[in-house]
């Protein structure tokens, strides 16, 4: 069922809970004053719970004008990793079940 349903935009990964909720990871624009996206956000649409993992600096700054850049952290490494750790710890742990939608 969770499979064929079309993914939302901007949802690059996604995680089943027990309960039949999904976790999402994103990618988003963090600051109020880029466009481009500098983190990813992770949403359980079970529980409502949500994590955030920023991509530092370098994602913010833009300075090379080539739009989104990858996604690492201040240390040069991907936030990605991190972030499916936390979606897949959460999914596996949270047992809420989503509200059904009218
Ligand atoms: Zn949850």
């Amino acid at each position: 069922m969770t499979a064929k349903t079309a993914w939302p935009k901007n949802v690059i990964a996604r995680y089943l809970t027990p309960g039949g909720a999904t976790v999402d990871i994103t990618e988003r624009p963090g600051y109020y004053d880029v466009a481009h996206p500098t983190e990813h956000f992770i949403t359980c649409h079970g529980c409502e719970d949500t994590h955030t993992e920023d991509w530092g600096w370098d994602a913010y700054h833009d300075e090379f004008g080539k739009g989104p850049q990858p996604d690492f952290d201040a240390s040069g490494e991907s936030a990605l990793p991190a972030a499916r750790k936390w979606a897949q710890s959460h999914a596996e742990t949270c047992r809420a079940i989503p509200k059904p939608t009218a």
